[in-house]
């Protein structure tokens, strides 16, 4: 079975499109960072297969970053997609669970933030309350919200693999009936089981839902476990810091040391390292971004 990698479908005769989102490997390697218990991990699982959905359907040419804050035990979960395929994620205050929680348990109540950052420095939010039993309850409503198409998500972890499964109404006015359509593809749609997300491929998912209509399937897209992050991105918050509280980080642990939390990546700054940073900002002080 191929996995990591997002495949598009469209059936015209249904006038719906959809996408099949199943992760593997990447999903290992951001779980490879931290020791998520089960619930979290397969969360995040879900949360990493649906914004690689997003980020095609929303014909992404930056990257989207989905971050979930509420008030239970799991405050944080952070995930991003980019237009190269590549995908990260982690979640924050796990640390007290131990026992398997519903979603709506682990994160409480809060809102989920979509930023996306297009290319060219655009940015756009939108953000949506974290009710549901669910996080593809959530997504819905989000879709409904902020698109005028239908859609419908299914998610899957297992601390294995990852399955988003959507579907959406195409924009327009398109066939006989679209609403009877979206009913009925929607219908077979959710008769999907999460077994079947997890382990059937692609073409054996559609067959087994769609083998009456005639699907066109596209090239799927592969996606990547990968994280930018880099010396220069850590330098605004050692600046931030300011040079004393640097200077004694040094003076006391011999260096300044930022490890990554996406991907364990350790940022090193030694002494040379900070007063070079201090100098060179005494020089260019940062412009409010
Ligand atoms: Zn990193």
């Amino acid at each position: 079975m191929k996995t990591d990698q997002n495949t598009r479908f469209l059936i015209s005769e249904l006038h719906v499109r959809g996408q099949i989102v199943q992760l593997e490997h990447s999903y290992q390697g951001v779980l490879a960072n931290a020791d998520y218990p089960p619930a979290v991990a397969e969360l995040l699982g879900q949360a990493l297969a649906a914004v690689s959905a997003l980020g095609s359907i929303i014909k992404l040419r930056g990257s989207i970053i989905m971050q979930a804050q509420g008030d239970g035990p799991l405050h944080t979960l952070v995930v991003q997609a980019n237009n190269a395929g590549e995908i990260r994620g982690l979640a924050h205050g796990y640390e007290a669970l131990n026992e398997e929680s519903k979603f709506s348990e682990l994160l409480g109540a809060g809102r989920l933030v979509m930023t996306v950052d297009a290319q060219g420095g655009k940015r756009y939010q939108g953000i949506v309350q974290l009710e549901g039993e669910q996080l593809s309850d959530i997504l819905g409503t989000y879709f409904e919200q902020s698109e005028q198409l239908k859609t419908s998500i299914l998610l899957a972890a297992n601390n294995r693999r990852a399955t988003c499964f959507l579907l959406q109404q195409l924009p327009g006015r398109g066939g006989e009936n679209p609403h009877e359509s979206w009913q009925h593809a929607k219908i077979l749609s959710d008769t999907l089981t999460e077994p079947e997300l997890l382990e059937l491929d692609v073409e054996q998912i559609l067959h087994r839902l769609f083998h009456q209509q005639e699907v066109q399937v596209y090239k799927p897209v592969p996606l990547t476990f990968r994280c930018r992050c880099s010396r220069e991105k850590v330098i605004p918050a050692i600046v931030q810091m300011g040079h004393k509280e640097a200077m004694r980080l040094v003076e006391e642990q011999g260096k300044i040391a930022a490890n990554c939390e996406f991907c364990n990546q350790a940022h090193h700054f030694d002494r040379i390292d900070v007063a070079g940073l201090f100098k060179a900002h005494a020089k260019a002080p940062a412009r409010p971004q």
